[in-house]
């Protein structure tokens, strides 16, 4: 990368009360195996820059993939007409404010290897293998997709910026068919692992594992009943509540759908700003934070896209919401606290609210203590479909395997199982926490919002989770 900060004071325009830049370059190296052959090998780069302007309260935003002085000038100018363009409509009146001048580095603290060695097709061949676990298998899938992000953001207030992410995604599918039945099983649901992890984890032979039992359960599904329908104690594993603290905890405390930005798009939140403080939102169980210092997780990052410095803060505290997801704009805005959350997915995007590591904090049982207290329930494992409306209030989730619970035994596998809820009804019945040693980190890198859209990357995790009175049934979804 050139020296960003002695481009911006060339290219920065006069008489505007900030400017700024944000440069970003990432590199996507992918390796698909598709039922045992390689398919697919694809290396593609984003690389360019955003400029920033603020001129009368109002941001103006332009981004080029031209990133030599006159490309950046070009830019600049037109950043500044949005600007001027936009500040007599503008919502509020912003300054310098919303971007502080922070400085430092972030390094992902796993980059040792910054690209997929050779040897990675042998690797997901060699997973393959495990994922056809009997004849009945139709068809696998083994994938692997590795992110290296650099960015750079400087600014005329003095912020200077650098941040190096290294991120690793996978995922593992078998699908099993006897007739009319199909039951497709996959490594931690349909959108895998994402971890911030270098390529050296590839190593783990819990790969080869995962891989193993997805195939069987595959086909251990064929032969399975169809969930019950009725209404029972439900046991969540961490690859569903993952999903789960995603849809209806996370998109609803976003401060930018509560202060309607997102109504036409992404939609809105059944949440509102008096809440904050006051809202019982889960019972006494549920302690929540906004966690960007874990090393391993997919969101990890020491300032968010707009300089603000990340730091882990309680969202909810033992079922009360006492904090909102909003960037510093939104805060301003609303004058509500926040956490470090305004993020871009690329240098081509504006930054907005959006989750990054958004955690569940484990409690005190074991996960023998949550089977054995439960008398008639149902435990369920990795998403399969899911549907919510647009306020994040009423829910409906699949998942790609269940166990019965009876009398605090786990019982048999049934086959496509379901629930449903009410977002605050069902974080209420929140009945017990795993602890530490059921606590597990996942990770999606396609979180979906903003016009035009911005899929980025979150992390999510959280211990095994019990939740009484749930409204569950059999069926595909
Ligand atoms: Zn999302």
């Amino acid at each position: 990368m050139t020296d960003l900060s002695a481009q911006l004071a060339r290219v920065a325009p006069r008489g505007v009360a900030w400017a700024g830049l944000r440069e970003v370059r990432e590199v996507t190296r992918a390796a698909m195996v598709r039922d045992g052959l390689p398919e697919r090998a694809a290396t593609r780069e984003s690389h360019g820059v955003l400029c920033e302007v603020l001129v009368d309260g109002a941001f103006g935003y332009a981004a080029t993939g031209a990133r030599d002085d006159a490309g950046l000038r070009l830019a600049m100018e037109r950043a500044l007409s949005h600007a001027r363009a936009s500040a007599p409509l503008a919502v509020h009146r912003f300054d310098e404010r919303a971007r502080p001048p922070s400085r430092g580095v972030y390094r992902s603290p796993s980059v040792r290897s910054r690209a997929l060695e050779g040897g990675v097709f042998d690797w997901l061949v060699g997973l393959s293998r495990r994922l056809k676990a009997g004849a009945e298998i139709g068809r696998t899938t083994a994938a692997v997709f590795a992110v290296d992000v650099t960015s750079r953001q400087v600014s005329t207030s003095g912020a200077d910026v650098t941040q190096e992410t290294f991120h690793l995604s996978t995922d593992l599918s078998a699908t099993a068919v006897r007739g009319a039945v199909v039951q497709r099983r996959t490594d931690a649901g349909p959108l895998g692992r994402s971890h911030q992890l270098g390529a050296e984890a590839l190593g783990d032979p819990a790969f080869e594992e995962r891989a193993a039992r997805v195939g069987e359960e595959a086909l251990l599904l064929l032969d399975a009943d169809e969930c019950p329908t009725d209404t029972r104690t439900l046991l969540l594993a961490p690859d569903q509540m993952m999903l789960q603290i995603h849809e209806s905890i996370g998109h609803p405390l976003e401060l930018d759908r509560i202060l309607g930005d997102e109504r036409n798009y992404a939609g809105s939140s059944f949440v509102r700003l008096v809440d904050v403080g006051a809202l019982q939102y889960g019972s006494p169980l549920l302690t929540v934070t906004f966690d960007p210092t874990l090393p391993a997780e997919n969101a990890s990052y020491g300032f968010d896209d707009v300089g603000a410095p990340a730091t882990r803060e309680v969202i909810i505290d033992r079922g009360r919401l006492v904090r909102l997801l909003g960037g510093v704009e939104s805060q301003l805005r609303a004058g509500v606290a926040g956490v470090a959350s305004q993020r871009a997915s690329s240098w081509n995007r504006a930054a907005i609210d959006r989750m990054a590591n958004l955690n569940l904090e484990p409690g005190a049982s074991t996960a023998r203590e949550l089977v054995a207290g439960t008398r008639r329930g149902v435990y369920m494992e990795a998403n399969r479909s899911w549907s919510i409306d647009d306020r994040r209030e009423n829910f409906q989730f699949g998942c790609e395997l269940g166990r019965l619970v009876v009398d605090g035994e786990l019982g048999p596998i049934v086959r496509n199982p379901n629930y449903r809820g009410r977002a605050l009804d069902f974080w209420r019945g929140l009945s017990g926490v795993g602890d530490r040693s059921t606590f597990e980190i996942f990770g999606t890198p396609t979180c979906g919002k903003g016009e035009p859209n911005q899929a980025i990357r979150v992390g999510h995790a959280s211990p095994l989770c019990r939740f009484e009175g749930v409204s569950v049934f059999g069926g595909a979804s």
